[in-house]
Formats: C-alpha cells, structure tokens, sequence
C-alpha cells in the first residue's frame, strides 16, 4: 500500500498502527512524510469494506458441505 503526505503529496511511511475494531477491519495508521523538508506526521484511517473474491477455504467448505448432504439419486 501506498500511502502519501496529504500536505506535500511525497511518499509516507506507516509508523505504527491501532487497531480500532477486535476483527481488525477497522485501523488507525500513523504515518510520517519521507521529505525531510515537510516531515509532517498523521493518522490516516482504513476500514474493510465488502469483499470481492472469497477466500479458497470458504469456497471449498461450502461445496464439501453441499456434496456430503447430497442424498444419491434413485432410479427405478
Ligand atoms: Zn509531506
């Protein structure tokens, strides 16, 4: 991830971080300018938001789960 000074726009280095939510979807990031000139430092926040691909475990859990309570087909 890259982060910018929002008042110099160079690169910023995250410092530290505080998680604001026990899941750890919600965190505070410290950050401090990489200009020696600006040297400015600031908490910008990020926050998960929706998800776009679910991790493989899920997907393989859930087709487990809908193959083993398959009930086998009867033929007559
Ligand atoms: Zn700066």
């Amino acid at each position: 991830m890259r982060l910018t000074c929002p008042f110099c726009h160079a690169k910023a280095l995250i410092q530290s971080r505080n998680n604001m939510t026990d899941d750890h979807r919600v965190v505070e990031l410290y950050c401090r300018c990489t200009r020696q000139e600006c040297a400015a430092t600031f908490v910008y926040s990020l926050a998960y938001r929706h998800v776009l691909n679910p991790p493989v475990h899920s997907i393989q859990d859930l087709a487990r789960n809908l193959i083993e309570n398959l009930t086998p087909k009867r033929t007559v």
